[in-house]
């Protein structure tokens, strides 16, 4: 057992027994742990073991069993994040992805720096659909999937309107599209987005805007993407997917 004092990211927690709980925190010094907190109903913690509260945790380390949770300081939360239905959909996925994606007990700090980064810029309101799109195309190496959106698989050219090739897996030129009768048919903004995503920076990140259609088009390729090379299913994301049909119930006609 060791004692050491990390940043950390609550991700979910769960009933255990009676009365306690087990907490399921990403932490940057440590990777993802269990953490087990006794009486958790009355328990000094029980503010910052809720999913999407970050902290200076200190924290046991035990790499036999369950490890516990000291003391904490530094609290952040994210009031925007959690008043609106959807976004906190969207966040709650990503959290959920970055919880897949590693194994626990491997440290991984870059991942767990992007995934705070994602929560602080849905907070500040950016869009947090195309944060989201982000998100799953950077995290697609830690799934070991690694894709080429700039330049064609068969001439290898980079100045062209490409399209996506699952045959491939990669893009293809417009003198190549004949090479896989079903590529994608991904309009070629779609794929230089792609390829932005993958190396954008956070700084840049306020300055990219999508339209619409452009969204829903990254949408419906990302989640064939994911079924394709990922092939995980997650709960979160099914709810994202309830709550847009749910959306569409709601809206009056004049909207649709
Ligand atoms: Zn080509």
């Amino acid at each position: 057992m060791k004692t050491v004092e990390t940043r950390g990211l609550v991700l979910y927690n769960q009933n255990f027994r009676e009365s306690d709980k087990l907490v399921k925190i990403f932490t940057e010094k440590a990777g993802k742990r269990m953490f087990f907190v006794k009486q958790a109903k009355q328990n000094k913690l029980t503010p910052v073991i809720q999913p999407l509260v970050g902290a200076d945790f200190i924290v046991t380390l035990n790499e036999d069993g369950l490890s516990y949770i000291q003391d904490y300081r530094e609290v952040q939360v994210f009031p925007n994040i959690n008043q609106d239905l959807f976004c906190l959909a969207y966040a709650t996925y990503v959290c959920a992805l970055s919880d897949a994606a590693i194994t626990d007990r491997v440290n991984d700090p870059h991942l767990f720096q992007f995934v705070v980064k994602t929560l602080e810029l849905m907070e500040e309101g950016l869009d947090y659909e195309v944060l989201t799109l982000i998100f799953e195309v950077q995290i697609l190496e830690r799934f070991g999937v690694s894709l080429n959106f700039h330049e064609c698989a068969v001439c290898h050219r980079t100045d062209q309107a490409f399209d996506f090739s699952f045959q491939y897996s990669g893009v293809l030129c417009p003198s190549h599209y004949d090479q896989d009768p079903r590529r994608s048919h991904l309009h070629p903004n779609s794929v230089y987005l792609l390829n932005r995503f993958k190396e954008v920076r956070y700084q840049e990140l306020s300055s990219i805007r999508l339209n619409e259609g452009l969204k829903a088009e990254l949408r419906t390729f990302m989640d064939g993407m994911y079924d394709y090379y990922v092939g995980i299913e997650l709960k979160s994301k099914r709810f994202i997917q309830s709550l847009k049909d749910w959306g569409e119930v709601l809206k009056t006609p004049e909207d649709k």
